[in-house]
């Protein structure tokens, strides 16, 4: 496996990392076999979060004498510096260790979060002490957001941003990119398969192969899938023009309606927790349906308030059917908890 610099950290990588949202649905023994073959297979690099339900704790399991082959990377959503530091300890009790590699505040996307996060009380300082005292190694920042993951790199205080980049999402590639390259940062890309939209995993990946800059993210549930993303990773960048067009037939496909989580429909009067049920679907596809009903549940049922006004489909940059598409969601909702 090629290793790659982890933007200016001074940590090396393997060439391609690994996302820890598919353990979810795995049980302890089956993530213990996927996490340690991608690691036999050179995969160094490996993202979580402490929202992904237990894969902190798979994860903590699977690499148990195994801390000094593996970067970790995780995430808290807490704004303040007192919850992101109970969620530090959580993350490091959970993971087995007493140092985490990346730390990064999670999915950032409204100004407000921003002032919370780097105000006065906010995670950032509990952050930067939590580095201090060698619990952290490096912070980064995620955001679904352009316009945030644009400010956010423009403050310099991060090692690396994590963004979606894919066939269908490509607006990093002019906007960030660039930027957070130039700041030295390290890029890691989320959802290189549109949050399972993408079902042709090989063109995928060798879409995100033909930027060495960038280090993909792939969730694994199997050793397959780990054993595809590390061969494509290995092997010479190519992209022909029968990709192209395979990759443009995707756009093609779901372009109109395909919810890119910007959250500028944000937020709904009635309570509607929008984005998430826009991507319930898609979630269930994930988790399987009975995890997601679990899952999802309080998601779901908020998409009940919803009054039909149609004020967040005003806001949708892709004009998206906002309210048709939560019904057809809510529906499906419904016919996976009635069969389980
Ligand atoms: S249509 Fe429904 S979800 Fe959208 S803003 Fe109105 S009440 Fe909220
Ligand atoms: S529904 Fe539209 S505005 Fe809302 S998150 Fe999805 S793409 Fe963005």
């Amino acid at each position: 496996m090629r290793l790659v610099p982890l933007g200016s950290t001074g940590i090396m990588v393997s060439a391609v990392g690994f996302g820890g949202i598919p353990l979810i649905r795995l049980n302890f023994e089956e993530a213990e076999t996927v996490l340690r073959h991608a690691v036999d297979r050179g995969v160094t690099f490996f993202d979580t979060a402490n929202r992904y339900v237990d894969s902190e704790e798979k994860m903590g399991r699977a690499f148990a004498g195994l801390r000094d082959k593996v970067v970790i990377a995780t995430k808290t959503g807490q704004r303040s510096a007192k919850a992101a530091m109970e969620e530090l300890e959580l993350s490091l009790a959970r993971l087995g260790t007493d140092y985490i590699d990346l730390y990064q505040p999670h999915q950032v996307s409204k100004p407000e979060e921003l002032e919370a996060l780097l105000g006065p009380g906010g995670a950032m300082e509990a952050l930067e002490a939590a580095r201090t005292q060698g619990k952290i190694r490096h912070i980064g920042i995620t955001s679904h957001s352009l316009a945030m993951a644009r400010k956010l790199v423009a403050t310099g205080l991060f090692a690396t941003v994590q963004f979606p980049y894919n066939i269908v999402e490509t607006e990093a590639a002019d906007n960030l990119f660039p930027e957070a390259k130039a700041a030295g940062m390290g890029i890691l890309v989320m959802k290189p398969f549109a949050g399972g939209m993408l079902d042709d995993g090989g063109l995928a990946l060798r879409f995100l192969r033909r930027d060495p800059g960038l280090l993909a993210l792939p969730g694994c549930d199997t050793v397959e899938q780990v054993d595809l993303a590390v061969d494509i990773f290995a092997a010479e960048a190519d992209w022909t023009e029968a990709d192209e067009a395979k990759a443009q037939a995707y756009r093609d496909e779901l372009g109109s309606r395909f919810c890119r989580r910007c959250e500028y429909c944000q937020p709904c009067p009635q309570g509607v927790s929008i984005t998430y049920a826009m991507m319930y679907r898609v979630v269930a596809k994930r988790m399987s349906p009975a995890k997601a009903v679990k899952f999802a549940a309080t998601t779901m049922e908020s998409v009940r308030n919803c009054l039909d006004c149609g004020e967040c489909a005003t806001r949708c940059p892709y004009n998206l059917p906002i309210p048709e598409m939560l019904r057809e969601h809510l529906a499906m909702f419904d016919s996976h908890k009635a069969a389980q």
